[in-house]
């Protein structure tokens, strides 16, 4: 084996829809080239801006499931009466590009990679309260009152599973919510697993075993 190949790290970030997620994500992997999102698939419609193959891929209920049934997911969910699934490949890049693999998804699905790749980082962000979350929806302006009321209700049951998740950020001011979130992926690469190209040439120096 190639002493110098790194395995990528797995991020899975979770939150109520609404909280920011997004918006932090972007940043993320603005800041960091070796990051890649995990483009995932669905079924729900795209929200205006939303670019196919960059933000999602959006594919019908029957593409969905036939996708679906041929083993093409790592894992998959219904979430807000859609269907989410994060393509396999996904998890094949880090290995194989040695490229760190950001994954926004929900916390059914974050339950699933965590049994498939169990050193995956799973970090969990609150919004401030339900009143700013309903407020941020609201200025999103991409909700129906009923998509609205969903949300709501499945952000309850999302927030009653954050207790497993490995970090908690709350994501009052999104300046020091960027902050801790940065902070947790730029520690995460620090491992010495993650590092096996300064293994020669610290051996060398200092002789390590
Ligand atoms: P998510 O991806 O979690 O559904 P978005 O990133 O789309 O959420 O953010 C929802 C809305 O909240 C957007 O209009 C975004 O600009 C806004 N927003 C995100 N973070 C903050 C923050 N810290 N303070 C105020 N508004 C925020
Ligand atoms: P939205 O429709 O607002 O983009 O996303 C709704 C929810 O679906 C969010 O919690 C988002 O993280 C989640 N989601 C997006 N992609 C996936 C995926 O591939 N799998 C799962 N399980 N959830 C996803």
């Amino acid at each position: 084996m190639n002493a110098c190949r790194r395995t990528g790290i797995a991020v899975v970030i979770c939150a109520p829809s609404g909280t920011g997620k997004t918006t932090l994500c972007r940043r993320l992997l603005q800041e960091f080239p070796n990051l890649v999102l995990s483009v995932s698939c669905t079924t729900r419609p795209p929200r205006q801006g939303e670019v196919n193959g960059r933000d999602y891929e959006f594919l019908s209920s029957e593409e969905f499931l036939h996708k679906r049934d041929a083993g093409f997911f790592a894992e998959w969910a219904q979430v807000h009466g859609s269907f989410y699934g994060t393509p396999l490949a996904a998890a094949w890049t880090l290995s194989a590009e040695g490229k760190d693999v950001l994954f926004d998804i929900d916390v059914q699905g974050a339950a699933q990679l965590r049994r498939a790749l169990p050193a995956a980082r799973l970090i969990f962000l609150f919004p401030p309260s339900r009143a700013e979350l309903e407020r941020r929806l609201r200025a999103r302006g991409t909700e129906s009152e009923e998509g609205l009321a969903l949300r709501m209700a499945t952000a309850a049951r999302e927030t009653d599973q954050a207790r497993w998740f490995d970090f908690w950020i709350v994501n009052d001011d999104l300046d020091r919510a960027w902050q801790e979130l940065r902070a947790v992926y730029v520690a995460s690469t620090l491992s010495p697993a993650l590092r096996p190209q300064w293994q020669a040439a610290l051996s060398a120096e200092w002789g390590l075993s």
